[in-house]
């Protein structure tokens, strides 16, 4: 089973990529815990260029997905075929809001690329988005002083993403749950652990 989290720079959600993984280790999964952009050698090389170099949206789509790729092809579905747990930070769905709603570059070409990277796969079995508005996304950021290139992007920007993703959520109905990541820590951590459980297939 495949889960992704998302959501825009400051939503919070790398902050339950362990409590995500412990919880499925005691349901008795075997579970490989990953990130996107990134998560093999190669795709990590890319997301240093596509961090620290200026591009234009085509260019930034057209190397998160050469690194989805190998991250696919080398470890998530070798991983998925020995029956093991994918939790991934961040997949698919985040070139659809970055590249896609920020960046305006065809949401229909999108589709293609990622059918063709996931060779026809489904992807994610479940997607938690971590939704929250792009000003208290904007304090968090700054509070973490977070700082490559792309994190500085201004809210009009990340307001782009987050309609990315609701647009994903609702095009992606039975996989996308969204969890209010408004809230305090621990009121997140409790949406979470509740999706998971209703999720569960067991
Ligand atoms: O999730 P994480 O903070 O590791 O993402 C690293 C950076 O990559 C973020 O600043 C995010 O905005 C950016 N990103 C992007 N396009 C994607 C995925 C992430 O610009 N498809």
């Amino acid at each position: 089973r495949f889960i992704s989290l998302e959501g825009i720079d400051g939503a919070g959600k790398s902050s339950h990529l362990g409590a995500i993984s412990r919880w499925l280790q005691d349901q008795g999964e075997d579970v490989v815990q990953t990130r996107e952009p990134g998560g093999t050698p190669l795709a990590e090389t890319l997301r240093d260029l596509l961090l620290n170099r200026e591009m234009d949206g085509l260019t930034e789509a057209l190397l998160v997905f050469a690194g989805r790729r190998d991250h696919w092809r080398t470890r998530i579905a070798p991983a998925l075929a020995q029956g093991r747990c994918v939790v991934s930070d961040r997949f698919a769905d985040a070139t659809f809001a970055y590249q896609g709603a920020g960046r305006g570059f065809d949401w229909s070409a999108l589709q293609t690329l990622e059918s063709w990277v996931l060779d026809g796969g489904p992807g994610p079995d479940l997607t938690l988005w971590f939704d929250v508005d792009p000003a208290t996304a904007a304090r968090r950021r700054a509070a973490a002083r977070a700082s490559d290139r792309l994190e500085a992007l201004d809210e009009a920007f990340f307001a782009r993403v987050r309609d990315g993703y609701a647009r994903r959520a609702a095009e992606n109905p039975q996989r996308v749950v969204r969890i209010d990541a408004g809230q305090p820590l621990d009121g997140v951590g409790t949406q979470v652990l509740q999706a998971l459980q209703a999720w569960w297939p067991g």
